[in-house]
């Protein structure tokens, strides 16, 4: 580690700094030293208590970070300015993630690139969904639904999704999927998670707890494989931040000693579930999705049956079409057949596949989508189709990829 050392912070807080520093496998960003944003109110109290000052001071600086949106210690004003700058001089910094460029879609979509906490050159990935997606539409938690107008102060959008990634990159492999070609090149700190989040909110000026903005985990990479950070994020975004669970959505490919850790954590700060399907049977889903050899549906679905869901709860199922591979009339069938046997409240999102170079699939034809959709109806499965959002800036799902040219 090249950064400064801060040697006025807790060993929770050290322990912290350590870790975010033991995933660089390259270069440290140029002049950092120890990281505050993505630390929880009791590791900042620690910290605080430690270097002599009341265990409040730890408050105040999770209340500045985490509901004020200060992105730095100067900024802080309700710690003394004497202890800012006692902290600044022994290296610490908030550190927030800032978005360092933005591609704007004609469909209102924002993608963003936003600086990592760990290194120089790796930025994280996120997205800007003004009035969702239709992904959150029937799950029970009514997170598709706009809020009533009070004819004041009118934003823009009604609703909003911001899509999170939890690593740069991703080991899964999925076969139709932009972001699998990348590799896995790092997991994602907390702050870098949450800081995702956070800068979005500063950014789009949300009020929390009267706009009503879901967060959905289906970004960059697979949430279950990076799980203490990512729950880490979570219980900083439901605690500190002040979002709701139920507000948010986290998507696997099916990784199952995840789902069990997922279905024992407290409803109050447990996001949904989304199951990322995308095929009838293990056959075609091994073929699409390699994970499928080792955890196959049938393995996913049991790890499923052990979340206590909360009243109208559903878990979602995704499901990518794709041209002529997953499409077929027979395929809807079968998903309806596997979700009845299933025996789980149920809803499926259906996802015209959106194409990226070097992938060689085809877009489904609209008459597919339609065909599927109504087979499914037809046998009683509640189904959503997915707006296509942003695929002209490579933000739709499966293109993330850091695709810079897209700009241009
Ligand atoms: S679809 Fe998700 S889990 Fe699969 S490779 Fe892409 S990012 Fe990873």
């Amino acid at each position: 580690m090249n950064g400064k050392k801060c040697s006025m912070l807790s060993p929770a807080v050290s322990a912290h700094t350590k870790q975010l520093f033991r995933l660089d496998t390259n270069r440290p960003v140029v002049g950092s030293g120890p990281v505050l944003f993505g630390l929880n109110a009791e590791a900042l109290a620690a910290s605080m208590v430690e270097i002599g000052e009341p265990v409040w001071r730890g408050r105040q600086l999770a209340e500045a970070m985490y509901r004020q949106w200060v992105a730095d210690l100067d900024g802080v004003t309700t710690l003394p300015k004497a202890l800012r700058s006692r902290l600044v001089a022994g290296g610490c910094a908030i550190r927030r993630p800032r978005i360092v460029q933005t591609f704007v879609s004609n469909d209102g979509t924002e993608r963003y690139l936003v600086e990592g906490q760990v290194l120089e050159s790796q930025t994280v990935e996120s997205v800007w969904m003004p009035d969702g997606d239709g992904g959150e539409a029937g799950d029970g938690s009514g997170a598709d639904v706009p809020k009533q107008s009070n004819g004041e102060n009118e934003k823009e959008w009604q609703r909003a999704t911001i899509c999170v990634s939890s690593q740069v990159g991703c080991a899964v492999n999925c076969q139709f999927c932009l972001t699998a070609k990348l590799g896995l090149q790092r997991n994602l700190t907390v702050g870098e998670i949450a800081g995702q989040v956070v800068a979005i909110l500063d950014r789009h000026a949300v009020e929390i707890g009267k706009d009503r903005v879901n967060l959905v985990f289906m970004g960059m990479g697979e949430p279950l494989l990076n799980y203490d950070s990512w729950m880490a994020a979570v219980r900083l975004l439901v605690k500190e931040v002040g979002i709701s669970p139920q507000r948010m959505t986290v998507s696997t490919s099916g990784i199952v000693p995840g789902i069990e850790r997922l279905a024992a954590e407290p409803p109050e700060v447990r996001p949904k579930l989304a199951i990322s399907l995308n095929a009838p049977n293990d056959e075609i889903r091994s073929e699409i999705m390699p994970i499928n050899r080792k955890w196959p549906i049938e393995a996913v679905l049991d790890a499923v049956r052990k979340m206590r869901l909360r009243p109208r709860e559903r878990i979602t199922f995704e499901y990518v079409l794709l041209g002529g591979v997953t499409d077929r009339p027979e395929h809807a069938q079968q998903v309806a057949r596997l979700l009845r046997r299933s025996g789980l409240p149920a809803k499926v999102n259906l996802i015209a596949w959106n194409p990226g170079p070097g992938i060689a699939y085809q877009m489904p034809q609209p008459e597919a989508v339609e065909g599927f959709k109504r087979a499914l109806v037809a046998e009683g499965v509640p189904v959503y189709v997915r707006r296509p959002r942003g695929r002209d800036i490579f933000a739709a799902c499966g293109q993330l990829k850091r695709t810079i040219e897209a700009a241009t």
